[in-house]
């Protein structure tokens, strides 16, 4: 890294705390040094009490951009000049670019979930879709997808402090887009059955499956699933949840959230050097 840094080189950061055990500057780093960009991709430990002046330096130092994480990611907004009409909708920025001294910010999270699909030649546009969660990954998914097209959605989830954040996602969705969504509670195992059945993807968008849920799941048995049904998972680490356990046994098509990490990587990557990110490369050293 040291041989590439010289005086024009462009800096990213990434705002978050706790944030060393990240693996994005890895990704972005590996990223530019494929491609022979002149940018450095630092990550900061900046949590809200630290979050006003981090964005003012990023001004100041006329930094190309920067990813956000929690605890940011609602709160950051507040610094910026413009949103995008998903970090708008979704109440969430992962992403800020500057360009001249004006700063946007965008969330990637659902791009990333919508292009992971398409890589994996699976097309939810125009059809309906079942997916647990509503939290900050399920958000940012649910609100995509209903702006990129998805016809229908029934959002499920446990009626716990994300309750109301789904409420105002459903409202959102169904104002502002094509899109009919519709929310239930996930403790009516039946309910989420019948729209299972009549949808063409499942989606689980909680930590269900990954620690200290790790081996967990709310499908109770395979008769939730059929084989011609797309399942996916926001969780990567395990690669495969007991979700994705069960799918695969009933012969579903499954997808892990290994692709939606890549690729809200990738489309921040596009937004900061107009470039896409080398990703068949990006592929081979995150596996
Ligand atoms: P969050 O804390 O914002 O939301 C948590 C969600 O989980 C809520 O919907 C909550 O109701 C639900 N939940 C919590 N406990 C539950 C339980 N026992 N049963 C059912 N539902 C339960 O979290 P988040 O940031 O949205 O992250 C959720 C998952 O998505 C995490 O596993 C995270 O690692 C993953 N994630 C993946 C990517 C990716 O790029 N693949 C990106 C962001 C998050």
């Amino acid at each position: 890294m040291a041989e590439r840094i010289t005086g024009h080189t462009e800096l990213i950061g990434l705002m978050a705390y706790p944030i060393r055990h990240s693996s994005s500057p890895a990704m972005q780093n590996e990223a530019f040094a494929k491609l022979g960009l002149d940018y450095a991709y630092l990550a900061f430990e900046v949590d809200n009490d630290s979050l006003e002046d981090a964005v003012k330096g990023l001004r100041a130092l006329k930094m190309k951009g920067s990813n956000v994480s929690m605890p940011n990611k609602t709160v950051v907004h507040k610094y910026l000049d413009k949103l995008s009409p998903a970090a708008e909708m979704c109440g969430a920025v992962n992403t800020i670019v500057n360009e001249d001294g004006v700063l946007t910010g965008h969330i990637t999270d659902g791009i990333g979930y919508m292009e992971a699909l398409k890589d994996n030649h699976i097309d939810v546009i125009g059809k309906k879709m079942t997916i647990v969660g509503a939290g900050g990954a399920a958000t940012a998914i649910e609100i995509q997808a209903a702006l990129d097209g998805v016809k229908e959605m029934s959002i499920f989830n446990v009626k716990d402090k994300f309750w109301g954040n789904a409420e105002e996602t459903v409202r959102k969705i169904n104002e502002n887009t094509e899109c009919r969504a519709a929310l239930y509670d996930l403790a009516d195992l039946e309910l989420l059955k019948k729209e299972i059945a009549n949808s063409y993807l499942f989606a689980n968008a909680t930590g269900m499956g990954m620690k200290p849920l790790e081996g967990k799941t709310y499908i109770p048995d395979k008769s939730f699933l059929r084989p011609d049904l797309i399942v996916t998972d926001v969780v990567y680490f395990p690669r495969e949840t007991a979700l994705l356990k069960i799918a695969k046994e009933v012969g579903c098509k499954t997808m892990n959230g290994l692709g939606m990490m890549l690729f809200q990587g990738s489309a921040a990557f596009e937004l900061w050097t107009g470039q896409p990110m080398p990703i068949e490369y990006m592929k081979e050293i995150l596996d």
